[in-house]
C-alpha cells in the first residue's frame, strides 16, 4: 500500500534513468519520450553540460536565503528580462507560485489606484495552478470542485473572444487586469487568432488594465521564439515561466514591466526557497544552451516537421478533428475522447499525454532530433489510426 496521498492515477512505470529523449524503467525496457515531463525537461535527460553545470553548483552553494544578496538569481533575472524585455522579476518555486505573484501584483496595483475591489478577467479552460487563487483562476470545474468557496475577484470570459471581453467590461467595475495563455495548455493546446494577442494589448492600454500572460507551458523556447507572444509582436505587462525554465529544478518566476514595475515593496512578497544558486544555475544554464545549440530553431523545424507528418499520416481519417499547436507544443485533436491511447502508448514504449478528454498532447524536450521525431510518427499514428478505426 502506498503511503503517498492518492492525488495522482499513476501510469504503472518507474523510470531508472534517461538519455536525450530516452529513458529506461526498472527493467531495462526503453521508451521515448514525447512529453518531457510535461514541457519541464527542456533539455532532454541526462544533459552533459547542464549536469556538469549543476554538479558544479552544488559543490559550490545550493541554498543561503533571500535575505542575502544572490548573484546567479540577479544574472537570471537580467538575463530574462533581456530576453523578453521586461524590468524586474520575482523568482520562485513553480508555475502556480509565479501566478499567484502575478494575481497579487494585480491587487495590489488597483488598490494603488484606489480601486477597492480589484478584479482579473480569466478565461474559460484556462489552466494557471492548484492553489487556492489559482485554482479559481482556473476555467475547469473538476480543478476547483469540493475546494469551495473559492477565492473572489476574478471574472471569466470565453478564451479567443475580444468581444466579450468589451462586454464584461462596460457592466464590472473594478477590473485591474487580464490574466491569460498565449496558447492555452491544459485546455488543449488552444492557439487563438494571431490577432487576439494585439487586441487584448490594445484594450489592456485603452483601459490601465495589466496584460498577465501566464507562459508556464508554451514559454522558454518551445513554441519557436523565447516566449509565445513575441509572435504577436506585443509586449506583456506581467509574464509568468516555470515548467520549462529549470530543464526538472524546480523554479518560477514572475516578471514586471511598465505599468506594473516597482509594486511589490520589501515585505509585500516573499519565498524561502525561490531562487536559490542552484535553481538559479539550473535556469541560467537552461537559457545558455537554448541560445547556444539553437534550441528554438530546432524546437520550430522539429514542430514543422511533426505537424506535416501527423496531417499527412492522420489528417484524412474520419474520426480525426484537427492537429494544431505551435513548435513543440503540438496537440492532435480527435472526435471523441482518446484517454486509453495514454496506457496503449505506454505499453509500446511511447510516452504521451491526453489533454481535455480528446487532446493527444506532444511536449517533447527542445533537443528532439529528426531521428526521434521520425521514430515517434511512426510509433504514434499507427497507434491513433487504429484507435480511430475501432468503434466508440
Ligand atoms: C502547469 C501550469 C501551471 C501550474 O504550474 P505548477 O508548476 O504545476 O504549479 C500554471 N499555468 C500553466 C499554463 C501551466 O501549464
Amino acid at each position: 500500500m502506498s503511503h503517498l496521498m492518492n492525488t495522482y492515477a499513476r501510469q504503472p512505470v518507474a523510470f531508472t534513468h534517461g538519455n536525450g529523449s530516452h529513458l529506461w524503467d526498472s527493467n531495462g525496457k526503453q521508451y521515448l519520450d514525447a512529453l518531457a515531463g510535461i514541457a519541464v525537461n527542456t533539455l532532454g535527460h541526462a544533459h552533459p553540460r547542464f549536469t556538469a553545470a549543476l554538479s558544479a553548483q552544488i559543490g559550490k552553494l545550493i541554498h543561503v536565503s533571500n535575505v542575502y544578496q544572490i548573484p546567479e538569481q540577479e544574472q537570471l533575472a537580467a538575463k530574462l528580462c533581456g530576453l523578453s524585455k521586461m524590468q524586474e522579476a520575482f523568482v520562485c518555486n513553480s508555475g502556480c507560485e509565479a501566478n499567484e505573484a502575478a494575481i497579487k501584483l494585480a491587487r495590489m496595483y488597483g488598490h494603488k489606484q484606489g480601486v477597492e475591489i480589484p478584479t482579473v478577467i480569466v478565461m474559460e479552460k484556462a489552466f494557471h495552478g492548484r492553489t487556492l487563487a489559482t485554482l479559481s483562476a482556473t476555467g475547469n470545474r473538476k480543478v476547483q470542485a469540493g475546494f469551495e468557496p473559492l477565492v473572489s475577484g476574478f471574472v471569466r470570459v470565453p478564451y479567443d473572444d475580444l468581444a466579450a471581453i468589451e462586454q464584461v467590461a462596460s457592466h464590472t467595475p473594478n477590473i485591474v487586469a487580464i490574466l491569460v495563455e498565449p496558447i492555452q495548455g491544459e485546455g488543449g493546446i488552444r492557439t487563438p487568432d494571431i490577432h487576439y494577442l494585439q487586441g487584448l494589448r490594445k484594450i489592456c492600454d485603452q483601459r490601465n488594465w495589466l496584460l498577465m500572460l501566464d507562459e508556464v507551458q508554451c514559454g522558454i523556447g518551445r513554441t519557436g521564439k523565447w516566449f509565445a507572444h513575441q509572435h504577436a509582436g506585443i509586449l506583456p505587462d506581467v509574464m509568468t515561466l516555470a515548467k520549462g525554465l529549470g530543464s526538472g529544478v524546480p523554479i518560477g518566476v514572475c516578471l514586471a514591466a511598465g505599468r506594473a514595475a516597482g509594486t511589490f515593496q520589501p515585505g509585500n512578497h516573499g519565498s524561502t526557497f525561490g531562487g536559490n544558486p542552484l535553481a538559479s544555475t539550473a535556469a541560467l544554464t537552461t537559457l545558455d544552451i537554448i541560445e547556444q545549440d539553437k534550441l528554438m530553431a530546432n524546437a520550430q523545424s522539429m514542430g514543422d516537421f511533426l505537424h506535416q507528418g501527423f496531417q499527412s499520416r492522420l489528417g484524412h481519417l474520419p474520426g480525426m478533428t484537427e492537429i494544431r499547436g505551435q513548435g513543440l507544443m503540438l496537440g492532435i485533436v480527435l472526435a471523441r475522447p482518446c484517454g486509453e491511447l495514454v496506457g496503449r502508448a505506454l505499453a509500446q514504449g511511447l510516452l504521451i499525454n491526453v489533454t481535455a478528454d480528446n487532446v493527444v498532447r506532444l511536449l517533447p524536450a527542445l533537443t528532439f532530433s529528426q531521428a526521434d521525431a521520425q521514430q515517434l510518427l511512426d510509433m504514434l499514428c499507427p497507434l491513433i489510426a487504429d484507435f480511430l478505426s475501432q468503434d466508440a
